[in-house]
């Protein structure tokens, strides 16, 4: 390693290609990247990594994105959503096989190393569902008899991308239920959703069990009201993770 691949004082810098592009949906990509021969990427399901991005002057712009794919996949895939005039997907969207992806990492603490003993519930907006699928393959590889719940949230079918994945995954492990909550009107865009009020009843109001153990992210404000919600209603501190995009 050089020491150009390391920022000052800072972790090491990686440099992938991207191999191919899946497009979910108008707005929704994935990209996926492999490393230079002979290099691999440890971590943990439901990490990010930071992309150095070179948007307009230096230095680079930088932006976090979850890892889509397992640590066992020979390539990392990135889920991207393109945001309105924002110059990071933006420039994630103009990049075709062949292009360099720096980035450093990976980073977090909304990961699952190792599943607990206890009912998980992985809740996910949109492409927030992006790191839960490894964690959700994760605990389904390391076996067990906890049930495992997917409530994924999205405004239209369409968007609900890796369903292929849940379904064939459900299918084959009973213990697993995935869970598609659409919007049921644009009204309820910025107020208490759907996915926030199914959370709410079937997690809170519905029984007296706090063993459950949560993993939220979503993109806004959703995660933390959720995180506290919980919280407040019992649930232990460690037992509700979230990641607010
Ligand atoms: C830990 C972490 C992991 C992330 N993982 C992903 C990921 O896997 N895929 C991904 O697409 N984004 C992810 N993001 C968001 C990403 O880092 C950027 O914020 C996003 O791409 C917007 O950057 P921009 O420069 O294009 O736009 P900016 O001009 O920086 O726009 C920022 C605005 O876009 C909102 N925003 C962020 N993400 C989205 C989104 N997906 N859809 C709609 N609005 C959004 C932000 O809340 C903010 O209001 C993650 C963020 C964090 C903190």
């Amino acid at each position: 390693m050089s020491a150009s691949d390391r920022s000052p004082g800072g972790p090491r810098v990686h440099r992938a290609t991207v191999t191919r592009i899946h497009e979910h949906l108008p707005g929704t990509r994935s990209l996926f990247l492999r490393l230079p021969a002979g290099e691999r990427l440890a971590f943990t399901p439901g990490q990010f990594v930071s992309c150095a991005l070179p948007v307009g002057d230096d230095p680079p712009l930088v932006r976090a994105y979850s890892l889509a794919s397992s640590p066992e996949d020979d390539e990392l895939e990135l889920c991207v959503d393109r945001v309105a005039a924002g110059p990071g997907s933006g420039h994630l969207f103009t990049l075709a096989p062949g292009a360099e992806v720096e980035f450093t990492g990976p980073f977090g603490s909304f990961a699952l190393a190792e599943p607990p003993p206890a009912p998980l519930v992985f809740v996910g907006e949109g492409a927030g569902v992006a790191p839960l699928r490894p964690m959700v393959r994760r605990a389904l590889e390391r076996g067990g008899s906890q049930p495992i719940t997917i409530l994924h949230g999205a405004r239209y079918e369409q968007e609900l991308i890796y369903r292929d994945d849940f379904e064939a995954w459900a299918a084959r492990h009973p213990r697993l239920t995935w869970e598609p909550v659409l919007r049921t009107t644009e009204a309820e865009v910025g107020s208490i959703d759907a996915l926030e009020g199914l959370v709410l009843e079937r997690f809170v109001r519905a029984d007296a069990d706090r063993s459950r153990r949560f993993w939220i992210c979503a993109v806004g404000a959703l995660p933390g009201r959720l995180r506290d919600a919980l919280r407040a209603a019992g649930y232990e501190r460690k037992a509700v993770r979230v990641e607010q995009w």
